[in-house]
């Protein structure tokens, strides 16, 4: 296993507090780790300064074939990088492999071409005399910091965009997950130019802190909690920082009476608890129309109650456990809070299963108003909450109601219908009778706190960088 970091052109192990990296499905320690120190953070910001130089004047056809090189290198290696994600999270290990990598593969092929291809306005005069055009150029140096839902794919979605455009980068993964980051740290050095990717560990306090705060980071990448996101334009205050924000979600999923309730089922048994519910567009706030209510509820709970997990035989498992104990404390905290209302039911799951790792059974709450803080409050677990609801004005309104503006879903049978609903939601994407579902070409990212960083597709691209207006004087 590759467990140091990448600083400039060396692998090196950190020095400062040594971090215990879990494996969920058993709660044993896999690895201990030590966190940079801040001269490392030093070390990796100036090398990543001074990488710039270079970088940034490389051309779109350069870069795209380190990104093809990376690529490659991921697909050659996708088992191992699979089977570490999967230990390091606890992600059924197929899944990983059939599910994230295939994606990640296709994220640095995306932006291999997207680079190649950036289009916008026209030179010209606009002014008599003068040619006036618009430059789009890199920004410097990217802070970039990542979650530990998705650890791999966050780092595809951050690094890719972002020396696809020119910049350089130092990227810290979570201080829980960090096992991929570091076997991409190899890849980078492999490939890359010294400098152009530098990946550090650490906790966000210490090590996080230091390198948001460095006056030479010209931006912050952040995909994370709203309460990091506030710490992020805190620090990004003092030397005007660009900020790229990707935080929480509690994605509303509006079902009327005319869906097709076996599709629905289907649909949300998956989307609602892949990735054990730690994923930010997760369908976890159902609205059901009336018509429909009981039958849904009866069917979603039973269809729930099947999802495969803690098998020892990891092919039949379709969810992995949470992230942590405190991560499972949480989940359960936010059940027992719902379950002291008379008005809620728990449909099915609603507990700890027996045995090792930090599991939590797959769960429905039905009857949940838009008062109760399990419809509000992002939970970041394998629980789904289901709303009646009468007349669409309603449900509109309450999908609405919400801090947070990611991902949402509409189902029924009526494409006008379910086209008008979604021009009417305030998130970031709205689905038609599917949800989760992502492509590379098109763009990931929210509205209101869930802040407003676009991953994926070229407007990712115009993210990670600046548009500039050159004049010449004829
Ligand atoms: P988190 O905000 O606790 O941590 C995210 C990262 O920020 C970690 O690497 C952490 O070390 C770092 N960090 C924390 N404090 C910091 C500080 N003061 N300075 C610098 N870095 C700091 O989030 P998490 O618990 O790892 O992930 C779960 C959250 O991420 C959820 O709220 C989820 O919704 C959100 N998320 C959002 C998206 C999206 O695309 N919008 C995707 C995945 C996860």
């Amino acid at each position: 296993m590759q467990t140091q970091m990448l600083i400039g052109d060396a692998l090196v192990s950190g020095t400062e507090t040594e971090e215990q990296i879990l494996n969920p499905r058993t709660g044993e320690v896999i690895v201990t780790l030590p966190e940079a120190s801040l001269a490392q953070v030093e070390t990796a910001v100036s090398a990543a300064a001074t990488a710039f130089a270079s970088w940034s004047r490389t051309t779109p056809a350069e870069r795209s074939g380190y990104l093809l090189k990376i690529a490659d290198r991921i697909e050659a290696e996708a088992e191992t990088l699979a089977g570490l994600e999967a230990l390091n999270c606890g992600k059924p290990g197929h899944m990983a492999l059939g599910d994230e990598l295939p994606a990640i593969i296709d994220c640095f092929r995306f932006f291999a071409g997207a680079v190649r291809t950036m289009h916008g306005p026209v030179a010209g005069e606009y002014l008599p005399g003068h040619t006036s055009m618009i430059r789009r150029d890199p920004i410097g140096v990217v802070a970039s910091i990542a979650p530990w839902n998705y650890p791999l794919m966050m780092m595809a979605w951050k690094i890719a965009p972002a020396i696809g455009a020119g910049n350089t980068v130092v990227f810290k993964p979570s201080e829980q997950t960090p096992l991929t980051a570091l076997a991409m740290a190899k890849i980078f050095a492999d490939i890359l130019p010294e400098g152009v990717v530098n990946v550090i560990l650490g906790r966000g306090e210490t090590v996080g802190s230091a390198l948001i705060n460095h006056p030479k980071i010209a931006m912050i990448s952040l995909t994370g909690d709203i309460a990091t996101g506030r710490k992020m334009l805190e620090a990004a205050t003092r030397t005007i920082k660009r900020t790229h924000l990707e935080l929480g979600g509690k994605a509303p999923v509006i079902l009327f009476d005319d869906a097709d309730i076996e599709a629905a089922v289907a649909g949300l048994r998956a989307f609602g608890y892949y990735n054990a519910g730690q994923d930010c567009t997760a369908a976890c706030r159902i609205y059901a129309q009336s018509g429909v209510y009981e039958k849904f509820v009866a069917e979603l709970a039973s269809a729930v109650s099947t999802i495969g997990f803690g098998h020892e035989d990891d092919s039949k498992n379709e969810m992995g456990p949470l992230i942590s104990p405190r991560q499972r404390d949480r989940v359960a905290s936010f059940v027992a809070r719902a379950r002291e209302q008379n008005h809620i039911e728990v449909a099915t799951g609603g507990a700890i299963p027996e045995g090792k790792g930090f599991f939590y059974a797959p769960t429905v709450i039905a009857g949940a108003l838009q008062t109760d803080e399990i419809v509000r409050r992002e939970v970041f677990g394998p629980v789904v909450s289901v709303t009646r609801f009468d007349e669409p004005e309603q449900a509109i309104g309450w999908a609405n109601d919400s801090d947070y503006g990611l991902a949402s879903s509409v189902w029924t049978k009526d494409v006008s219908k379910g086209l008008s609903v979604a021009s009417r939601l305030q998130y970031g994407c709205t689905w038609v009778n599917t949800h989760f579902m992502l492509t590379n070409e098109m763009p990931h990212g929210g509205m209101k706190q869930s802040g407003y960083g676009k991953d994926m597709s070229s407007y990712a691209l115009e993210d990670y960088s600046v548009v500039r207006h050159v004049m010449v004087a004829l």
